[in-house]
């Protein structure tokens, strides 16, 4: 069988692990605050808070914000799940908008979307393609967009817009108009979840991009703080004599990245643009070049005058298709043993959604998307040869389905 996204993980890694546990830290410490200092370097923002995960980052800022019942968050229905179910943490409401052909959130939706009770829009870089920065962030400075912006606390009152928390969970190394994906938005989440192209096993970071008067490093002290229960000093700050009093000042979370972790992130981040990158960009390729001369196939765009993809999901869509057909053709495939996948189904579909009373109906681009999609295997060691069982696979189980539906 081939996998679909088995993570980069040689002896390299296995030494960094073993080296930190051996060294007698390992929670958070030294090694995560430099892999916090690397990331802001790698990215180019100002400051990176290191997590456990992508999810925390988008809620704590979220949360940073002030967003409560009564208030709405934009989120397009075409993501994974983590970018609306934050938003239910908070208590807010999630309004869902439509996105384009391209999968990514679509801008004059999120326009017809706002209301004075709009606090935030998270935007997200599907499958590693940047959205349109420029466009969504010159809207949320639309005069007449800042004039219904109704803040409710200090942030809100200090950034008097609409704030852009984005969901960069597939864009590390994504670029929008030669600048990294994580300088663009107010403040973008990044995941080192297994799956990801960079991994920490389980793992996430924000960029932090605050405009002035907001001063970036005081709000990774905060985060640092409210990702540790509201502690005032963390569990290295508590070992150094006399340091065994600290107070609680929030009622803070427990989402803090362990050194273990940091560990398999400082060996993934050195080695990702100049050979990790390099290699996905190069299965999409070989992917693109094959598929291309089929009528029924759609392949994605990853790179453009003003984007490059950062090449995390390779979808293909397959345009003749509808969610019966498509799903025949997954099951060919994975006879073929290969593993395939969908990216995504749209969040409304879902039942907990479904019974707040969402109708994916109502974002039927997202649909079509989602009826036509399947990714395919991207990982850095897949080979030349399982590139070619990969791609003879799909051809042939689509060429199948499509015979017999003809
Ligand atoms: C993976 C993913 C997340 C969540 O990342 P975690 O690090 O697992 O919390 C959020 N949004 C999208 C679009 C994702 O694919």
């Amino acid at each position: 069988m081939i996998p679909f996204s088995p993570p980069r993980v040689d002896q390299k890694t296995v030494d960094a692990v073993s080296e930190t546990l051996l060294s007698g830290w390992i929670t958070t410490g030294p090694k995560t605050k430099l892999f916090e200092k690397k990331l802001a370097e790698y990215i180019g923002a100002p400051r990176v808070i290191a997590l456990n995960s992508a999810t925390a980052g988008l809620e704590l800022m979220l949360r940073w914000f002030g967003v409560k019942e009564g208030d709405e968050v934009i989120v397009p229905a075409y993501t994974y799940c983590a970018t609306a179910n934050v938003v239910e943490h908070c208590g807010a409401k999630v309004v869902f908008v439509d996105v384009n052909h391209d999968f990514n959130i679509n801008i004059s939706e999120v326009k017809k979307a706002i209301t004075n009770r709009t606090k935030v829009i998270m935007p997200v870089d599907i499958g590693g393609m940047p959205i349109n920065y420029d466009d969504l962030i010159r809207l949320v400075n639309e005069p007449e967009i800042k004039k219904l912006f109704n803040p409710e606390n200090e942030n809100q009152q200090k950034l008097g817009r609409i704030f852009i928390n984005a969901d960069s969970a597939h864009s590390i190394g994504a670029k929008y108009k030669g600048n990294y994906t994580g300088t663009q938005a107010d403040a973008a989440s990044f995941s080192f979840h297994a799956v990801k192209n960079l991994i920490t096993a389980e793992g996430g970071g924000v960029a932090l991009n605050l405009p002035e008067p907001f001063g970036n490093e005081e709000i990774y002290k905060f985060l640092n703080l409210y990702s540790l229960h509201g502690q005032s000093k963390d569990a290295l700050a508590k070992t150094q004599v006399g340091g065994w009093k600290y107070d609680i000042v929030e009622a803070g979370f427990k989402c803090n990245m362990t050194d273990i972790q940091a560990a398999i992130g400082l060996v993934e981040l050195e080695r990702y643009d100049g050979d990790t990158l390099k290699k996905r960009r190069y299965v999409f390729d070989r992917y693109s070049e094959k598929l291309s001369a089929y009528d029924w196939a759609e392949v994605p765009v990853y790179e453009t005058e003003e984007k490059v993809s950062s090449y995390h999901v390779y979808m293909l869509r397959i345009k003749p298709a509808n969610e019966q057909l498509r799903d025949k053709i997954m099951e060919k495939i994975a006879e073929k043993q290969v593993a395939v996948n969908v990216h995504f189904q749209p969040v409304p579909n879902f039942t907990y959604y479904k019974n707040k009373g969402y109708n994916v109906m109502d974002y039927p681009q997202a649909f079509k998307n989602y009826e036509q999609e399947i990714s395919l295997p991207v990982f850095y060691d897949l080979t030349d040869e399982q590139i070619d069982t990969v791609l003879n696979a799909v051809i042939s189980s689509v060429e199948e389905v499509l015979a017999i539906h003809a």
